[in-house]
């Protein structure tokens, strides 16, 4: 018989439906096929391996080369009451043993396992006798040459694999070319296997890209209007990234940075922290974010340029992963294309490895000048090719306003000659302001005749436009001489023969990003939101594991939505399984209903609509009546009722049940042992008593026990 794969969602995951090809891949694996799974981060890879263990007589084996995310995926499948363990280099022998002992009565359903431990003859031996049901090998990309990290233990898996001949293979990964996949699927030695190839674009993450000058102010500005978001800022150096994380913690955010210098504990506990909720933003290096297996991301920000597209496509693709939206911004800033410039020069690689380098550089260069579509220019950059705008990036969204900026460009070209080609941006742009700059009347700037001339323009605004004039091919940066900028031979047609260049409006960023006036509704359910993640933050501390291993934000954001006030009702929300109903549900309802019981908070809210039963019932209708009149459902309308009644209302239960079938209903609820689902007991009493009576019974007992507690 097939395993019923969704009812396993639902009871094992909390969830109520497959994403793209997760439901095709499951498929795939029960039917005892192998499956290359390409699929970009956040994905949903998990669900693709660990579903069919789960359904499946035996056990998986999952070969994961990062230590912090097996732990984390393990504490992830305990929340939901799965049997899941790791075995690393970390293991000790006390542990192994456990495992090796819950191997034996066959109750462990999945085991991760390193690599270098995965190929070891005692693994190999101790395995062959176990029942296998499926094994993964995530992060594929590994065993290739061709991948972004190559590791050479990868190599030897299919010596493992050989001995399992009998069960089906899946290959992940995040990140493959053409060429990369071909290469995975060849080295492991998959048999046949289906290729599933997800989109990489990440509909749920706004891309933008803003100059980098005022960079500080808008972080902090988009920190003091998120205030419960956790995120990222990648910085190049370890340097910045402390002294930001100071000048943030200054300002009242909690901030910490991480690098690679720093010691392995401090960093563990800094990354531990941060899972947990207890840090909000981290500042880091790119050392930062192999392994961190946070969902709850809801921003990067590149404080400056990174090295290529795919290291910002990893880097940024961190935000998000619950799917929901989540904000991604990029600092460009032309200092920094010189800097890693420098970099690669200074490096060891050979003289094609140095040519490879630049060139991407460059690439990432023309991606932060792109005038049209960001997402676009990604994905094709990863051999995706499409036409059709995203709709999600700031190019979209707000695209740039042209206007004839020949006498603008002319102005500052004309002070860049008059000033013989000697000086950057800042200097360049003060000078046309009329900056009252030491430095500027030391060296006489301030006799030429443009000095001032651009006053009218703010400074963010010249520095706006010069930069454009950079991106347009009018100036060119001299990276080996302090920035300096040279009129090009384009730049001299504008500014001797009076050639037209158009100029974008500077985009007005921070309105764009703050501009949403928020509600009342809003601001309430942003108080609830803060109340669930304060609850699942103290679930998490005392369990000792992140907080998203609870619930991700998407999930507390349906709660803020659905405001559910009966355990049951819990059930419905996406991510809430019986697991965690049982063990969270109550601490997770009682914050909901003490948050809307807050009388005066209801006005005008959601939660409003007791308050509208209540006062209707005040006047004398009936729960029908009011059904009608609102135009709802009347199981609704009597879950108010009970709902109402449970919290002292002036309810008379006696009008909408008698006592007979209270005790009746009682009995039958009692002896199914108190589900808090209807169904069962609807069923149970051979469906001829009406669904609001046993609503109104819970009420009744539960109102019973409390008043004799
Ligand atoms: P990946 O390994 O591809 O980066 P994960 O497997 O960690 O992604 O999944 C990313 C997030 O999406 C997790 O928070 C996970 O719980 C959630 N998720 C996965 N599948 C579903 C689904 N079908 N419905 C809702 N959420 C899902
Ligand atoms: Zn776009």
């Amino acid at each position: 018989m097939q395993p019923d794969i969704y009812n396993l969602l639902k009871t094992h995951f909390g969830y109520d439906s497959f994403r793209d090809q997760q439901a095709e891949i499951i498929q795939n694996t029960l039917q005892k096929n192998d499956s290359l799974i390409i699929m970009p981060t956040g994905g949903g890879k998990s669900i693709c391996y660990q579903l069919p263990a789960f359904a499946m007589e035996g056990m998986a084996l999952v070969i994961s080369p990062l230590i912090a995310l097996m732990k984390d995926q393990v504490e992830a499948l305990r929340a939901n009451g799965l049997e899941a363990a790791s075995l690393n280099s970390t293991t000790e022998g006390s542990e192994s043993r456990e495992i090796a002992q819950k191997i034996k009565s066959g109750k462990l359903k999945l085991l991760y396992v390193s690599p270098e431990r995965a190929v070891t003859p005692a693994f190999i031996d101790f395995i062959k006798s176990k029942n296998i049901n499926l094994i993964a090998i995530d992060e594929a990309h590994c065993v290739s040459m061709w991948g972004n990290d190559f590791r050479p233990v990868y190599t030897q898996l299919p010596t493992l694999l050989n001995e399992k001949s009998d069960v089906p293979f899946l290959a992940l990964t995040a990140t493959a070319d053409k060429a990369t996949q071909q290469d995975i699927a060849q080295k492991l030695e998959l048999r046949n296997p289906k290729k599933y190839l997800s989109s990489f674009e990440r509909k749920n993450l706004q891309l933008k890209v803003l100059p980098a000058f005022n960079r500080l102010n808008h972080i902090i500005k988009y920190l003091e209007e998120n205030k419960d978001a956790s995120g990222i800022v990648y910085c190049l150096s370890r340097k910045s990234t402390e002294e930001l994380a100071t000048k943030l913690n200054q300002r009242g955010f909690k901030a910490a940075h991480y690098h690679a210098t720093v010691d392995g504990q401090k960093r563990h506990r800094v990354q531990e922290a941060f899972q947990k909720d207890e840090i909000r933003i981290i500042c880091a290096t790119i050392a930062f974010g192999m392994g961190i297996d946070n969902s709850n991301i809801r921003f990067v920000f590149h404080y400056n340029l990174p090295k290529n597209i795919e290291s910002y496509y990893q880097e940024m693709g961190r935000a998000g992963r619950d799917g929901l939206n989540a904000n991604t911004t990029l600092f460009f800033n032309y200092s920094d294309v010189h800097i890693l410039k420098r970099f690669i020069d200074e490096s060891e690689g050979d003289d094609t490895y140095k040519k490879v380098q630049t060139s991407k550089l460059f690439r990432m260069v023309d991606f932060c000048q792109a005038t049209s579509c960001r997402t676009n220019m990604i994905l094709s950059y990863f051999g995706e090719h499409r036409s059709q705008p995203c709709g999600h990036c700031d190019n979209c969204q707000n695209p740039p306003q042209k206007f004839d900026g020949t006498r603008l460009a002319q102005m500052a070209m004309s002070a860049s000659k008059r000033l013989n080609e000697r000086v950057a941006i800042n200097m360049l742009t003060d000078i046309l302001r009329g900056a009252n700059r030491h430095e500027i009347s030391q060296l006489g700037f301030d006799r030429i005749k443009t000095y001032g001339a651009g006053k009218d323009y703010s400074r963010e605004q010249w520095l706006d436009y010069i930069s454009q004039m950079i991106n347009l091919g009018l100036y060119e940066v001299d990276y080996t001489d302090y920035n300096k900028l040279k009129v090009t031979p384009v730049g001299g047609k504008v500014l001797f023969e009076n050639e037209k260049v158009e100029l974008s409006k500077p985009r007005e960023f921070e309105k764009a990003l703050y501009e949403k006036p928020k509600s009342k509704t809003q601001v309430f359910e942003e108080e609830l939101m803060g109340i669930l993640k304060s609850t699942r933050q103290k679930i998490a501390s005392s369990e000792g594991v992140p907080t998203y291993v609870i619930f991700n934000d998407a999930t507390l954001e349906e709660m803020v939505e659905e405001k559910p006030l009966y355990k049951n009702d819990l059930l419905r929300i996406n991510g809430v399984g019986d697991y965690k109903l049982e063990k969270y549900g109550d601490q997770f309802i009682e914050a909901i209903q003490s948050y809307v019981n807050k009388g005066s908070q209801l006005k005008s809210l959601k939660g409003k609509t007791y308050l509208e039963t209540r006062s209707m019932l005040k006047e004398g209708l009936s729960p029908e009546e009011i059904a009608k009149r609102r135009n709802m459902n009347l199981i609704t309308i009597y879950s108010h009722v009970a709902y109402l009644y449970e919290k002292d209302e002036d309810i008379r239960l006696e009008d909408y049940i008698t006592a007979d079938e209270l005790d009746l209903i009682e009995k039958e609820w009692l002896k199914l042992n108190q589900p808090d689902e209807l169904k069962p007991l609807y069923e149970k009493l051979e469906e001829k008593v009406d669904y609001y009576k046993l609503r109104l019974t819970i009420a009744h007992y539960k109102k019973k026990k409390a008043t004799f507690q």
